[in-house]
């Protein structure tokens, strides 16, 4: 697998949500070189950078609002989940 080819899955999942939280949930993206792993992993095997704590899943949450109630990731004006109905209430911004 191309380095490309790993960019294209990843903005596709961030653009579209084209994988589950449970998939990103398994998933640790290294900073240095954007190569996947598992989030049991502590060291890429790609480049050997040292991998955060943080999967896929942390850091997408950390930037975008989600669903307390089913952790589906919404857009920013959302007013209800439109997985599980639940009302999102006002953002709150850290
Ligand atoms: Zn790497
Ligand atoms: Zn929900």
């Amino acid at each position: 697998m191309t380095i490309e080819y790993l960019e294209s899955i990843k903005l596709l999942g961030m653009k579209h949500y084209g994988f589950g939280p449970e998939e990103m949930k398994k998933i640790k993206v290294c900073k240095s070189c954007g190569a996947k792993s598992g989030a049991t992993e502590t060291v890429c095997s790609t480049c050997g950078e040292l991998l955060s704590n943080k999967t896929l899943y942390d850091e997408y949450k950390g930037r975008h609002v989600y669903c307390k109630n089913c952790d589906t990731v919404l857009a920013k004006d959302s007013r209800f989940c439109p997985q599980c109905g639940h009302r999102i209430e006002k953002l709150e911004v850290e």
